[in-house]
């Protein structure tokens, strides 16, 4: 069986060397779905209290992209963003390539994978750019 919960979350980021609007800075409201799997229900007749997956996933995840700005690790535009608000240096997120919606939800399904307890597999994750566009990755595509 599996479940599933759903994230939202605001942040900024652009594609370097997209031609296109892409390729300025700007924002998105993020919607991010969760899927995991168990082979058995705990004694409460759940895979997973839906209060714990919210919890894992927000302290992994949705706590560090929600308000910040994610970039490629080389985009020119980082070392500019962190002396202009050094107070808040973990709001600038690096990925090892542009964060689009693909790459953020590989990273996102590697970070919280780790984070889940014990008979407890991730089969799934989804980033929603606009509502109407989405990234899909699925224990398969590893
Ligand atoms: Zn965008």
């Amino acid at each position: 069986m599996k479940v599933s919960r759903d994230f939202e979350f605001d942040a900024a980021h652009r594609v370097l060397g997209h031609s296109g609007s892409c390729g300025y800075l700007h924002g998105h409201r993020y919607r991010l779905q969760v899927v995991v799997e168990a082979a058995n229900l705990n004694a409460l007749g759940m895979l997973i209290d839906f209060g714990d997956l919210k919890r894992i996933v927000e302290e992994r995840l949705v706590s560090k992209w929600d308000h910040a700005a994610l970039f490629r690790y080389d985009d020119p535009l980082v070392p500019a963003i962190l002396e202009a608000q050094p107070e808040a240096p973990e709001r600038v997120i690096t990925l090892p390539d542009n964060p689009t919606a693909e790459v953020m939800a590989k990273t996102a399904f590697q970070d919280i994978g780790k984070a889940l307890p014990e008979g407890l597999t991730l089969t799934e994750v989804t980033i929603w750019e606009t509502p109407h566009c989405s990234a899909r990755i699925s224990l398969s595509d590893l």
